[in-house]
Formats: C-alpha cells, structure tokens, sequence
C-alpha cells in the first residue's frame, strides 16, 4: 500500500477503497499497448483474449468455479441487476423473495416483480423462519447478501441454501420443476469471508472490484452452469449474450488482481482489524447512551455502526470532516437520497435513531493510533 499523503484519517472503505499499487500496475499494459478488443482475430487480439481468461480463472479459482461460471460485469450493481432481472424475466410468472437488508441495486429491480421481504432480526440476521414462510410454488430466486454494508452483519448463507434446497426437494416431490436459486450480494464481503460458491451453497454471487482495492465498475456475476438468464444487456454477445459489450479489459485484469490480494490476505486482514475493532467498539461504548448496531459476532471486521442518541449524525460528520475524520451516515450509493436508511428500519431503529447514526468503515491502512486519535476527536465533539 502506498504511504499516506495527509494527516486526514479514513474511515469509509465500505464506500471505496484506495487502489492497490500492484492493481494498477498490472492494469497500466492493457490501456496502452495491449489495447486491442479481445474479440479480434488477429494474434493481438487473441492474446488479449488469453489474458482476459486468465483473469477470468483467477476469479473462478478462488470462488471455486469454472471459468466459464464467470461473466465479467461493470460493478455490483450491474452484476446484481443481471441477476435478479435475469433470472425473473425468465420465469415471468414467478416471484422472488429478498432480505430486507439488501443494496438497493437488489431491492430496486427485485420491485419490478412480485417479491417479498424476508425480515431479518434486530442484529441484521436473516429470520430463516420468515424466510420459509415466503417462499411459496412460484418462487425461483431468493437474494440474501453475505455480509451487509450498513452495519456489517454476515448472513448465513449455508443455512439459507440448506433450506432452500429441503424446500426445492419437497416442491418436487410435488412435481413442481421451478427452480429455486440462491443469489447472494457478496460485495461487502471479498475482503474478508470465504466467496468459495459450493461452500456457501449459492447459484448466483456478485463482486466488484472498487470494495477490494481494484478499479471501480469492474465487477463479476457468478452464474452456476446449467442456469438460464434472460439476457437483459443485448449486443455483440460477449460474455456468453448475458453482458454485451467490447470487455473492460483493463477493468478484469485490475479485478482479478484485487481478488487474488484481498483473499490471500483476508485472515490476516481480519485478525489485524477485528483487534482494533474491540478497542473501537469498547471506546465508542463509553460515550454515554451510545449504541452499537448490528451483530457483536457475525460481523465484518471492519464495520462499526453506532447510535448516540441526541446526535445530529449530518452535523457529526461534518464536524468529523473538519477535524479530519472521513465517516459516513449509511450506504454511500444512497447519499443523495433524503429517504432514511432501509437497513436501519428494517433492524427497528425509529427515525429519530437513524438520524442520530453513524458508520466508520476500516481497511488496509487503518491504524490502532488513528482509531485512537477518532476516539479522542469523537469523545471531544459528543460531550
Ligand atoms: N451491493 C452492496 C452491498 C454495496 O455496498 C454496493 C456499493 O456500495 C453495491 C452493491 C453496488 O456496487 P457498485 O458501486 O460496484 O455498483
């Protein structure tokens, strides 16, 4: 990681995250002299098309799938708008269920169909039971993220697909053939879990490249063989017809760089953060009537999402910004909207605890000094 420039301290990496260094050096080739479109005939664009596969292997190895499971997407939400309009607009007298946690770019195209929310429990955990109890015949997809990006609540994703895989078993018993698939929204996640898919049981999984220290608009839709998608992006066909359009090249070989990094370095990363989230977490909890949200224990190492009731949050960060401190009041991709969070509505916090809110995401150059310095600046502003 390259040196830091200023005394500023960062603490939003959910939003983004600094390039890797080694990302963009393995980039900077594929704008320049190996620009070619990897669909050409000729031998440079052939080999262009080698290197794409290559990142395309690099991704599947660590998901533990086949290259071709792999299509290559601008993004998260690209990738989970493929998903879920894929799969509905293949079935379309079906429905689909979603948590009441998920990115809006889930809960937007899931609303074009029929859908219900599955609720989650005061910590952001999946009500497995609620999830039962919605899937019906006509269900075919089921969206769960693993791990949120609000308050950083993991989900339990094998369990899930264990119970979808009893409920699909009993449908066809029944002799109902409607597949019944897993989509999970691992974006928030890369850094840190296993996104190996056999283990975690899912059909369908998102990535993206800005959450792990790669180029932004560069992500990844798992799509487990077998499985038909209408394709909702249409063109020249690339990516199997399901995301039209000439390769991001540079985009993929940047992906599939921070994929390798980010998982290689995910223990490590998560034992280091998890230590300075306790002290994070133990020094926040002595401001008093403060409130940590989310779960104590399946949560992103990196997360810390707290209340301090009587707290303007939008005035907080700004007096955080001035003190140097880059904090966030939920989901970066919904700031402009006035709407409060749906995350935070869906774990029972009313609007006046929304608006007393915040969010500090850790990374890679996150220090134990700076979490004591956004202590000491935090513990300053709120008496
Ligand atoms: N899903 C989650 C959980 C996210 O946090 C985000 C972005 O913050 C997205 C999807 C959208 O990803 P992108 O910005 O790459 O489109």
């Amino acid at each position: 990681m390259p040196k830091k420039t200023s005394q500023t301290i960062y603490l939003d990496y959910a939003a983004a995250t600094p390039m890797d260094r080694h990302v963009l050096d393995a980039m900077k080739l594929y704008f320049t002299d190996k620009f070619y479109n990897p669909s050409s005939t000729y031998m440079a664009g052939r080999n262009v098309k080698q290197d794409l596969d290559e990142a395309r292997s690099k991704i599947a190895h660590w998901l533990g799938a086949r290259p071709s499971e792999i299509i290559f997407t601008a993004g998260g939400t690209e990738a989970n708008n493929i998903a879920v309009h894929g799969v509905m607009q293949n079935h379309p007298k079906a429905n689909l269920v979603i948590s009441a946690v998920e990115h809006d770019s889930v809960l937007e195209p899931a609303s074009e169909y029929e859908f219900q929310i599955a609720k989650v429990s005061k910590q952001g955990r999946i009500d497995l039971s609620d999830l039962a109890s919605k899937i019906d015949d006509q269900t075919v997809l089921v969206c769960v993220m693993q791990a949120n990006n609000e308050i950083g609540t993991i989900q339990p994703i094998k369990e899930i697909s264990e119970l979808i895989h009893k409920i699909r078993n009993e449908r066809l018993k029944k002799g109902n053939e409607l597949p019944l698939l897993l989509h999970s929204d691992s974006t928030q996640a890369a850094n840190y879990l296993d996104l190996h898919v056999a283990r975690l049981g899912v059909d369908l999984l998102s990535i993206n490249g800005g959450k792990i220290y790669g180029p932004k608009q560069s992500g990844v839709l798992y799509l487990k063989g077998g499985i038909s998608l209408k394709s909702t992006i249409l063109g020249g066909n690339q990516e199997q017809g399901i995301r039209s359009g000439t390769q991001n090249v540079p985009a993929a070989i940047g992906l599939a760089t921070a994929l390798d990094i980010a998982q290689n370095k995910r223990n490590y990363e998560a034992k280091r953060l998890q230590k300075i989230q306790k002290l994070f977490i133990d020094g926040l909890l002595k401001i008093p009537g403060a409130i940590i949200n989310g779960s104590l224990k399946t949560r992103l190492p990196n997360n810390v999402h707290l209340t301090l009731p009587g707290i303007d949050n939008e005035t907080l960060l700004i007096q955080l910004d001035e003190a140097g401190v880059m904090a966030a009041a939920g989901s970066a991709c919904s700031a402009s909207s006035e709407e409060p969070s749906k995350v935070l509505r869906a774990i029972g916090l009313d609007k006046a605890e929304i608006q007393s809110s915040i969010r500090f995401t850790m990374g890679r150059r996150t220090t134990e000094l700076e979490i004591k310095k956004t202590l000491q600046i935090l513990l300053g502003l709120v008496s």
